[in-house]
């Protein structure tokens, strides 16, 4: 089955992409809560934290299954919490999104038909799943663990490295190392300068969420970079005002600097060209 009019394929992809969302969504409700406590992600298999019954494939289909147990497991009726699902449901939304934007140029000025356009949208597709999970984790533990963010900077290398080489045009890679070095590198700054501000975990999570990026232009770069001070500053001074913390307490950094990354990727280039259309450049 295939779309006969080659208009149809973004709709095509972004629908095929967010079902396999929900899928990975389901996978991540695993790794947000295995990977911090250093269990593996594979074994054993899941099961209720209230019986111990192991959960069956039919019960662990995306969102479905938790309408039709109404929320309560099968053997035990010890409710199920909303945040499965709406990992789920979310993690489905966020890729059909993704494959959406990638697919009809969004990701770097370059045609995104081909074989370099497929590897520099699972490369987003991955972002967006390391994103969703990292956020919560950080969330949950003010961590974010080497164990994911590490291995995603050979992912991205490797992804865009080979898209390079294939498409013979190397300008997007360099952008994607100029922007890593430089996000680790300021925040590497920070991280020293303010010691009780920023973390270590921020530091490798800035130069992973430059790499992509930088893959994707200057002016997504700026504003990414950017977008998580706005958000994060403006969260806290909410708080504040609202009187739900003191300047003591500590808000994660992560989840800002992730959603400020997406806006950089997202929205970064028409941010960047209105900007610089606003002050006459
Ligand atoms: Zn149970």
């Amino acid at each position: 089955m295939s779309p006969s009019s080659p208009g149809l394929w973004p709709t095509f992809i972004s629908a095929y992409a967010g079902l396999f969302g929900l899928l990975i969504g389901s996978f991540l409700n695993v790794v947000v809560y295995r990977v911090p406590n250093g269990l593996s992600i594979v074994s054993p298999p899941s099961a209720c934290p209230g019986c111990g019954h192991v959960i069956k494939a039919y019960d662990n289909i995306p969102v479905l299954s938790w309408l039709i147990l109404r929320g309560k497991c099968r053997s035990c009726a010890k409710p199920i919490s909303k945040r499965y699902p709406l990992v789920e449901a979310g993690t489905g939304i966020v890729f059909a999104g993704v494959a959406l934007w990638a697919w009809t140029g969004g990701a770097s000025a370059r045609p995104a038909e081909g074989a370099p356009g497929i590897l520099v949208l699972v490369g987003f597709l991955y972002l967006a799943a390391v994103s969703v999970a990292l956020g919560l984790i950080d969330i949950d533990t003010h961590r974010l663990p080497d164990a994911i963010v590490l291995p995603s900077y050979l992912v991205g290398v490797a992804l865009f490295t080979v898209a390079a080489v294939v498409s013979g045009d190397y300008s997007a890679l360099l952008r994607a190392g100029v922007g890593m070095a430089v996000l680790w590198t300021a925040y590497l700054l920070m991280a020293l300068a303010y010691p009780g501000g920023m973390g270590f975990g921020d530091v490798k999570l800035a130069g992973l969420l430059g790499l992509f990026l930088g893959w994707v232009g200057w002016g997504p770069l700026l504003v990414g970079a950017f977008a998580a001070f706005l958000l994060g500053g403006l969260f806290s001074l909410a708080l504040l005002a609202a009187r739900k913390v003191n300047r003591k307490s500590g808000i994660p950094f992560g989840p800002w600097m992730l959603a400020g990354a997406w806006t950089g990727i997202i929205g970064g280039d028409s941010l960047w060209k209105g900007y610089l259309a606003l002050v006459g450049l």
